[in-house]
């Protein structure tokens, strides 16, 4: 038994490395520690190191199936195999976010990413701006990857999951809600950013440093709104789903978020 348990815990490291990684981005309080806590209970191991971001390894909790194995059955290798992924959890907080832009610039590791936010906090505007402000970034950060890409097939698509969490709150926004104040206050965060390059631009006169406004600018251009949509000519799909990692008295429930993270497994 030692001989055969060694064996296990060897092969296990050595195939740690190459498991899918979903990125947990967001604003501070959103609920990235309790989604990261919540998926260590359906750890095997844990690849925890003592400065941030924290790394845990995890296991997609039945019955939801990993979209790779979908032909395969329980208790097949293969299929326990394609259960497994990494959930790369970063600090939310304004000064601490080179972290998360810092996979963003080069996110070949990434499979997807999770952008956590309080559904309840969206209904104020303080809230609405800063997860708006947060999330345009981390959009403009995959289309200059996808637009500066050197071959014609485009880099791998990178889905993106609003993980509309605090559902059991009663000031929570249902999801069509999340997603539509978000396209919003996105829509106003691309005019002020284009203005404060204009403006920028003009202090610089002599144009040495001249940015490229286009390449700054999210999604379509032109007068219109921005929408989610508008992502997938990147090969970004945004998804948007209601969850809550903790709920009052009672258990909470993030069926909805394993079910993508099945889809993109
Ligand atoms: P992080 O900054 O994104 O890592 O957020 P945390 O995981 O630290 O969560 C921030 C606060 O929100 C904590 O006090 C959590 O207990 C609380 N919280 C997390 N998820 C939920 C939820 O689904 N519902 C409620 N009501 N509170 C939650």
């Amino acid at each position: 038994l030692p001989i055969l348990l060694h064996g296990f815990l060897y092969r296990n490291a050595a195939a740690t490395a190459s498991l899918p990684t979903f990125l947990l981005v967001g604003p501070s309080g959103g609920g990235k520690t309790a989604f990261t806590t919540l998926t260590e209970r359906n750890t095997i191991t844990q690849t925890h190191t003592s400065t941030q971001p924290l790394t845990v390894e995890a296991l997609l909790p039945s019955p939801h199936i990993p979209a790779s194995a979908h032909y395969r059955s329980a208790g097949d290798p293969a299929f326990e195999r394609a259960r497994r992924f990494l959930l790369l959890d970063t600090p939310g907080h304004g000064k601490l976010r080179h972290y998360a832009t810092a996979q963003l610039a080069d996110p070949k590791t990434i499979r997807a990413i999770i952008f956590v936010v309080d559904a309840a906090a969206l209904a104020e505007e303080a809230g609405l701006n800063e997860a708006a402000e947060y999330l345009h970034d981390v959009l403009l950060a995959l289309q200059k990857r996808y637009t500066s890409a050197t071959t014609s097939k485009g880099p791998k698509e990178i889905p993106v999951l609003i993980a509309a969490n605090k559902m059991d709150l009663f000031t929570a926004l249902p999801a069509n809600l999340v997603k539509h104040q978000l396209e919003k206050a996105i829509t106003e965060v691309r005019t002020s950013r284009a203005k404060a390059l204009r403006d920028a631009g003009a202090a610089l006169s002599g144009g040495e440093d001249e940015v490229d406004e286009e390449k700054e600018w999210l999604g379509e251009g032109g007068e219109g709104a921005f929408e989610f949509s508008q992502m997938q000519e990147i090969g970004t799909a945004v998804g948007v789903v209601g969850a809550n990692v903790l709920g009052q008295g009672e258990k909470g429930s993030v069926e909805g978020w394993w079910e993508w993270i099945g889809e993109n497994l």
